[in-house]
């Protein structure tokens, strides 16, 4: 018996053959890597990447696209919290229009700042609440979604909105799953589908208010429009 699914309670069942190294939930069609989490080797291999992308050249359209996104619930100045912002690449647009945070537990990151914005490497101490969260392809590295959206929720105002990008797994069919670049079982703990982001996302009490893609002419290295945008709000008292 496999355990079942920490997004919506079905059992899993073994993707393919069950020589893969995701399972596949049969109802919400998420993957959950077979690897348990080691903090030490996961940060290691994720941070030789996210230094990569610390020196990469600023993607001045997908920012803008970004920013023209959380505008259309937000008013100027209002505060919004980046979490896993890395180098700040999205809060020194943001920072134009709004009051902006950004948290990031990887300090070599934080040294490589692209904002004024502060950047907070724990989550305590920061000034709370905010009126829009956005994590953008951060939620696929979390091993206990729930648990990290139920806290990030308290931190979001009521009437707030929550941001979230990330790979959508059917946007590739079973066959070119592995070759898929987003397949890093060791680096993406779960892949989702949309049905299982929507399912994660209402059972911390969020409704949601919008689907969007991150298409390939603004993420050039994503050719299919693989990445998935889920706006929703923490409902108003
Ligand atoms: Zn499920």
């Amino acid at each position: 018996m496999s355990d079942p699914c920490v997004i919506c309670g079905c059992k899993e069942s073994p993707f393919g053959s069950g020589d893969g190294e995701y399972t596949r939930c049969v109802h919400c069609g998420v993957l959950r890597t077979r690897y348990s989490y080691n903090a030490e080797m996961y940060g290691e291999a994720y941070a030789k990447n996210y230094l990569l992308y610390a020196e990469s050249t600023t993607n001045t359209p997908l920012q803008l696209f970004r920013v023209g996104l959380v505008s259309r619930w937000l008013h100027r100045g209002d505060k919004i919290l980046d979490v896993g912002c890395c180098v700040g690449e999205f809060l020194g647009f943001a920072e134009k229009y709004y009051s902006c945070v950004g948290f990031e537990p990887n300090k070599k990151a934080i040294a490589k700042r692209r904002c004024k914005a502060k950047i907070h490497s724990t989550m305590n101490g920061m000034i709370l609440p905010s009126k829009c969260i956005t994590m953008f392809d951060v939620l696929e590295h979390i091993e206990k979604p729930r648990e990290f959206l139920k806290l990030l929720f308290t931190y979001l105002s009521p009437g707030g909105i929550f941001v979230i990008t990330t790979p959508d797994v059917q946007a590739v069919g079973d066959k070119g799953l592995k070759t898929w670049k987003h397949y890093k079982p060791k680096e993406h703990l779960f892949l989702y589908s949309e049905l299982s982001l929507e399912t994660l996302v209402q059972s911390v009490g969020l409704q949601i208010l919008h689907w969007g893609r991150e298409e390939s002419d603004i993420r050039p290295d994503n050719p299919n429009g693989d990445i998935m945008t889920c706006v929703a709000r923490r409902p108003s008292l």
